[in-house]
């Protein structure tokens, strides 16, 4: 059987979910990137992650492909208040216990719907299976700021959840959807760990079917194929084309949707003399108005993310820069649109733009491969 010319563009978890479905069913595919892993993406000493930082152990897809690194003990943390500085264990906690049983009961709940839906989400968009469950639909569109008052967690986000939040997605944490805010806080009660992503073993069977590229422009011809032009100066032509970049690219290379506001972040990953004040064994958390996390990394460096203000020197008394870098977005929190997998018969948006994380990516990837499967 002849198949049609496909295109993958992007190597992030989508990108890759997606030339894994459809190696496995012999469907030949070129898979155009500017690398392997996009928003997973290690330390050149292999030991650190710049973008997706944890996982929980409900990540059952990519769970052959990680390597575990550190048990994440929120024990370990620090919260940092102006001079004040607790931990999650101290006398300040007993005062949110009640808050804490009422959120975590929220917490097994959603658990429970999202475990449901993951498993259906390799044949079914994300959006429809959401818009069809009333719990995940209501947080979907609900802000995290609602839920927090309706729920009495103000001060229970105040004294803990805000800084933690911060650190995960890089913003007050009542401005993104309940089921974001849920969604990170999954970790509270399902093991998670820092991890290694073993991209050589997931690329193995499809590496020579990988070309590094940046594509720049896509046009159409009147047959309805694509035509791709690259930045090596290369032209590509196909009959099926899967963009599985982030929105704020897809939206620049075909006809734009409306998505949700992005949210950007910066980092430095560095060598050096921490504050005597901050030097804890792993996480310093800060009042979101900071808008900073730092992480002590396993082998003694540092990774500070920051906001909008550079305050290395208040941190640190001395530094050696590793490596100095940005996500612009790093992830698209703010808003609950969701766009649409498939605008055109032959045109597949494969992305975390409607539900986020790399478990997720990793299936969507998989659902917009079994769509062209039922095509062919
Ligand atoms: C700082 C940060 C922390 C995070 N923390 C976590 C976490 O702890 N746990 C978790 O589960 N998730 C986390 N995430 C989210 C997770 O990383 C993403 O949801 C997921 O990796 C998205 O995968 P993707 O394939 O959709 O997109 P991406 O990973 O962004 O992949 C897009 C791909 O497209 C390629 N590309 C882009 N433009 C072009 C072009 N013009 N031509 C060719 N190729 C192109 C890129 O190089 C990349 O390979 C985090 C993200 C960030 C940024």
């Amino acid at each position: 059987m002849g198949f049609p010319n496909i295109i993958i563009v992007g190597g992030g978890l989508n990108g890759l979910g997606c030339a894994k479905r459809l190696t496995e069913k012999g469907v030949p595919f070129t898979l155009i990137t500017e690398n392997i892993g996009g928003r997973v993406k290690m330390s050149p000493d292999g030991e650190t992650n710049y973008g997706a930082y944890y996982i929980t152990a409900d990540c059952h897809t990519i769970m052959p492909y990680i390597k575990k690194m550190n048990l994440v003990h929120f024990a370990k943390a620090h919260f940092h208040q102006g001079k004040k500085q607790y931990r999650v264990y101290s006398f300040r906690m007993i005062k949110h216990i009640p808050a804490a049983i009422r959120l975590l009961i929220e917490i097994f709940r959603f658990r429970h719907h999202v475990q449901k839906i993951r498993k259906q989400a390799f044949h079914t968009a994300y959006r429809d299976l959401i818009e069809s469950d009333p719990y995940l639909k209501k947080y979907y569109h609900q802000k995290a700021g609602v839920f927090i008052k309706q729920h009495g967690l103000e001060n229970f986000t105040k004294e803990y959840l805000e800084q933690f939040l911060w650190a995960a997605y890089f913003t007050d944490p009542r401005e993104v959807s309940t089921s974001i805010f849920l969604g990170v806080l999954l970790t509270l009660i399902v093991p998670s760990y820092s991890f290694v992503f073993q991209f050589d073993k997931l690329i193995a069977p499809f590496k020579k079917r990988i070309t590094c590229d940046t594509v720049t422009e896509i046009s159409r011809g009147r047959d309805k194929r694509f035509t791709l032009k690259t930045a090596s100066g290369k032209s590509h032509r196909c009959d099926i084309l899967v963009l599985a970049t982030p929105m704020n690219i897809t939206n620049t290379l075909v006809t734009p949707q409306k998505i949700k506001g992005g949210i950007n972040v910066n980092y430095y990953h560095i060598r050096g003399k921490i504050k005597k004040k901050y030097d804890v064994k792993w996480y310093s958390f800060f009042p979101i108005k900071d808008e900073a996390v730092i992480s002590r990394e396993a082998n003694g460096t540092y990774l500070y993310f920051y906001g909008r203000k550079d305050r290395i020197v208040h941190y640190f008394d001395s530094w050696e820069v590793i490596t100095k870098d940005a996500w612009r977005p790093a992830l698209f929190f703010l808003g609950d649109e969701y766009i649409d997998e498939q605008p055109e018969p032959n045109l597949f948006l494969a992305n975390d733009h409607n539900v986020p994380s790399t478990e997720d990516a990793f299936i969507n990837g998989h659902y917009v491969a079994n769509l062209i499967l039922k095509q062919l």
